[in-house]
């Protein structure tokens, strides 16, 4: 990295999480990355959605702790982007944030977890979401509404409505503020644990991919947009798997550990970079007592992260579009830094040095 960044103006995107989350990654990393770039010549500022910044400070992240200054990707406002036109599903307009278009160099730093939209955040939430101002981001949430799901036509009678709203534990089906008639999947909460297809009248319910999977397309092409503004081998990709929290560090607050920690990953491939998180962590099975009262687990299939936030939250669905669209490989080697059998055991005063 020191030999990669000298005179570039190098943006360090975290996502420095939100309220008293103290979950995401610790000060002394992030430290350790400007301190790296500094050495190196680079200009170092960390950045993220500017609703994260706003109380940061409150976790530890500020320039006298980081080295470096924090700032909100969008500006003060949230209104300096670039906007770049490629028509995807209900968007038309991808509005890159300006202070990441500006920046000559990117390290992208994801604290995995995860997601509720998609099962799991690492390094392409982290710029996906991260790296476009608010508008876009609520666009992307939003494809999930695009192909439509519930056809009141099919179920005119109030009675089952109010029956489909209550037979969902998670809150994920609600009513339309206009119009009574219309109802709203929450693909957030919704687990597909598929309670509300027993009671929706035929055709009336869809509990579909179509739904499901373009959270993770729109992902896929917001990363593209993103890097697109970089010239070739300016970004790389760092990926923190500790304290790995149910649900992205937006809410603001940690949950317990669902998943043992696997350690810091790097690589400037981005779909490598994910697929080896995804893989390492797919190793471990759920810690499902850490599972927090809210969710719930209805089947054990698939990578953790997808037993549970559901089975057509597939992670590496992300990787597949990225991959197609050209942005890295899913086939890599994985290279231990710093192999366990190589440590160096340093001597402290009340436990003498031993390698047994
Ligand atoms: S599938 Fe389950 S979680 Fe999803 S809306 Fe229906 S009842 Fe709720």
């Amino acid at each position: 990295m020191r030999d990669r960044v000298k005179d570039e103006v190098v943006a360090l995107k975290l996502h420095v999480g939100n309220n008293i989350g103290y979950s995401t990654i610790h000060p002394v990393f992030v430290r350790k990355v400007v301190n790296a770039i500094k050495e190196g010549g680079g200009k170092p500022f960390v950045c993220d959605v500017d609703w994260d910044v706003s109380g940061a400070e409150t976790r530890g992240y500020t320039a006298e702790v980081l080295g470096c200054p924090v700032l909100p990707v969008g500006g003060i406002g949230d209104k300096y982007y670039y906007a770049h036109k490629r028509p995807f599903k209900n968007i038309q307009e991808w509005k890159v944030a300006g202070l990441v278009q500006d920046a000559t160099f990117m390290i992208n730093f994801a604290h995995i977890k995860g997601h509720p939209s998609c099962g799991f955040g690492g390094v392409f939430k982290n710029i996906a979401l991260g790296c476009m101002i608010g508008e876009t981001r609520s666009t992307i949430h939003d494809t999930c509404h695009y192909e439509p799901y519930w056809f009141k036509d099919k179920c005119p009678d109030e009675a089952t409505r109010k029956k489909l709203i209550q037979v969902c534990p998670h809150g994920a089906i609600v009513e339309d503020k206009n119009d009574p008639e219309e109802l709203h999947l929450h693909i957030e909460q919704c687990n597909q644990c598929g309670r509300c297809l027993e009671v929706a009248p035929p055709g009336s319910l869809k509990i579909d991919a179509a739904n499901f999977h373009v959270f993770q397309e729109a992902c896929a092409n917001s990363v593209d947009i993103t890097l697109s503004t970089f010239e070739p081998g300016k970004i790389t990709n760092l990926a923190l798997a500790t304290q790995m929290t149910p649900v992205c560090d937006c809410f603001g607050f940690t949950g317990m550990a669902v998943l043992p920690d696997a350690g810091i990953f790097g690589s400037d491939d981005i779909v490598a970079l994910d697929q080896a998180v995804l893989d390492m962590t797919g190793r471990s099975k759920l810690i499902e007592e850490n599972v927090p009262t809210f969710m719930e687990v209805h089947t054990r299939e698939g990578h953790p992260f997808q037993v549970l936030h559901g089975p057509l939250k597939d992670p590496y669905l992300v990787l597949e579009y990225g991959e197609a669209l050209g942005l890295g490989s899913r086939d890599y080697e994985l290279i231990d830094i710093l192999p366990v059998d190589e440590v160096e055991y340093a001597p402290m005063g009340y436990i003498p040095a031993s390698a047994d």
